[in-house]
């Protein structure tokens, strides 16, 4: 009976205990003052019928779990990605806890960032103050070569102004003058964790290169550059760094924190480690083109790089399953003059014969996803390739143009053609969709579990699982370690996906004498 020093138990094995069980009734009917079981039944009813879902789809002043984080966020994770740089984000501290408790979960490591901790006298005489300690500070204890600032709604809100910020902490001696401090404005009343990405590396881009572009001239170092945009799996940086060398093509990968967010347990801490040299970045105008591996995220970067580098940004989608693969190789190698490597071309081969030896079991599957813009281009494009239906692709933070290039991809494939596209929306939404539009399977980050247990809770026949691709995903591990782009990618996502289906398959047909006709060794 309750915890004992000699069988101490996890709060899920205790709370299951009687006297838990007696004591949590007991709560809830003499000071909850709740609803009657019946009742809160009838509401959850309700909320899964087609009636709720059309309230729900005109609710306009609230939003509820919205599917994306905030700006700052973002930003983080882009200065994360360059060699010696300290994020440092002007605002509340609150909100930067926030930034780093989601990456710890999500990365199950430290991650260094820090906060000036503005508070009420901040937010009535302005942030000028906390930014002088704030930088000094930093500074001296975890001497960074760069500090790259983004901000908080408090510090927008008041309008605080980090050029001249950041400019009089120099002139009055707070930190030396020629300490890189790139920065970016990110208000998260509007946009997302990708834009505030954007943000940031515009704001690297133009510290490092701004002044200093009479001496540059585009193709003159022979190189690519490339920018992952808001990256989560780690797998992606490596494996483009594997694609490039393979080719032997001189490249720099313009933001790489998969060093930094996978340290070995080795007895040494690392603030810092790995990262992009902020000389690559210097070096970046010099260079043939730039490629986005998440166009539609990366507005301010591709405008940056067009107009201030005078670098042609190459027409391409996210490099995910076999055809944008395809495309983002052949470009890479037309304009290095590198022909793709036999070891690609061997590895494109046993992606296609594996989509094929998966194919019985994946063809006309149907999945609802949601995530972000880039990402939900490739995964629906990958979905075509396997030969999957998609019922509902969600995305909070899409907006119209994307709406329409994603309306038009799903108008290319039967499986795809009556997909309904919704952005803007949240995850109360999503859950009104996959509750009256039941798909085999949905797609997306932890939260969606939720939905999946309330998917369940109307009935087993109506449960939809969730397979976890995205971010954030707090809980299981591991899984940011993945790859999901280049053949590579399509091969672990293909793995989850058709081992997704099977495993379903399994939980369906396990019942002794009833449904174990289908238990078979062989699938
Ligand atoms: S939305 Fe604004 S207030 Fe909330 S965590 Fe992000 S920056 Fe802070």
């Amino acid at each position: 009976m309750s915890q004992s020093i000699d069988n101490i138990e996890t709060g899920y094995t205790l709370f299951k205990q009687d006297e838990y069980q007696d004591m949590m009734a007991k709560k809830r009917e003499l000071f909850e003052e709740g609803h009657s079981s019946e009742k809160v039944k009838e509401v959850f009813e309700w909320t899964t019928t087609e009636e709720y879902k059309e309230l729900n789809f005109a609710r306009k002043q609230l939003t509820i779990n919205p599917a994306k984080a905030c700006q700052p966020l973002g930003s983080v994770l882009c200065a994360l990605g360059f060699e010696n740089t300290l994020p440092y984000v002007h605002g509340s501290q609150g909100c930067v806890a926030y930034f780093r408790t989601y990456f710890n979960r999500h990365f199950k490591e430290p991650v260094a960032c820090v906060s000036d901790s503005m508070t009420e006298d901040a937010a009535v005489f302005g942030g000028q103050k906390n930014m002088f300690d704030g930088l000094q500070n930093a500074l001296a204890l975890y001497k960074p070569d760069a500090i790259a600032v983004s901000t908080t709604c408090m510090a927008e809100v008041i309008g605080d102004d980090l050029n001249a910020f950041i400019g009089n902490a120099k002139k009055e001696g707070y930190i030396p003058e020629d300490l890189p401090t790139p920065f970016t404005h990110t208000p998260s009343f509007v946009g997302s964790h990708v834009t505030g990405w954007d943000g940031m590396f515009e704001g690297m881009a133009r510290y490092f290169t701004l002044k200093d572009m009479d001496n540059k001239t585009v193709g003159s170092n022979g190189k690519i550059n490339i920018v992952p945009g808001f990256e989560t799996y780690l797998g992606n940086y490596r494996v483009i760094h594997r694609m490039m060398q393979e080719m032997d093509v001189d490249y720099s990968l313009l933001c790489d924190p998969s060093e930094v967010l996978d340290t070995p347990a080795d007895g040494e801490y690392r603030m810092y480690s790995g990262g992009t040299p902020l000389d690559e970045v210097r070096d970046a105008p010099n260079a043939i083109t730039t490629i986005l591996l998440q166009p539609d995220q990366l507005v301010k970067t591709k405008k940056f790089v067009e107009g201030t580098w005078k670098q042609e940004v190459p027409k391409l989608e996210i490099p995910m399953g076999l055809d944008y693969t395809d495309s983002f190789l052949m470009t890479v190698s037309e304009l290095t003059g590198k022909p793709i490597s036999p070891s690609l071309e061997k590895e494109r081969g046993r992606f296609v014969d594996m989509m094929t030896d998966s194919h019985t079991w994946l063809h006309g599957k149907s999945f609802s996803i949601y995530g972000d813009p880039d990402y939900l281009l490739g995964l629906t494009k990958f979905l075509q390739e396997l030969g999957c239906e998609v019922k509902h692709i969600l995305c909070n933070n899409g907006n119209k143009r994307w709406s329409k290039k994603m309306a038009a991809l799903c108008a290319q494939e039967p499986g795809t053609e009556n997909a309904e596209v919704h952005f803007g929306k949240d995850l109360w939404h999503f859950r009104s969709l996959v509750l009256t539009d039941k798909p085999d399977f949905m797609i997306g980050n932890s939260y969606a579990k939720f939905i999946q247990a309330d998917t369940k809770a109307k009935g087993d026949e109506f449960e939809v699982p969730l397979i976890r691709l995205g971010f954030p995903i707090f809980d299981r591990h591991h899984l940011h370690r993945n790859t999901t782009l280049g053949y590579e990618g399509g091969m672990t996502m293909l793995t989850t996906l058709v081992n997704a289906v099977l495993e379903k398959l399994d939980a369906d047909s396990m019942d002794l004498g009833k449904t174990d006709f289908g238990f078979d060794l062989v699938r």
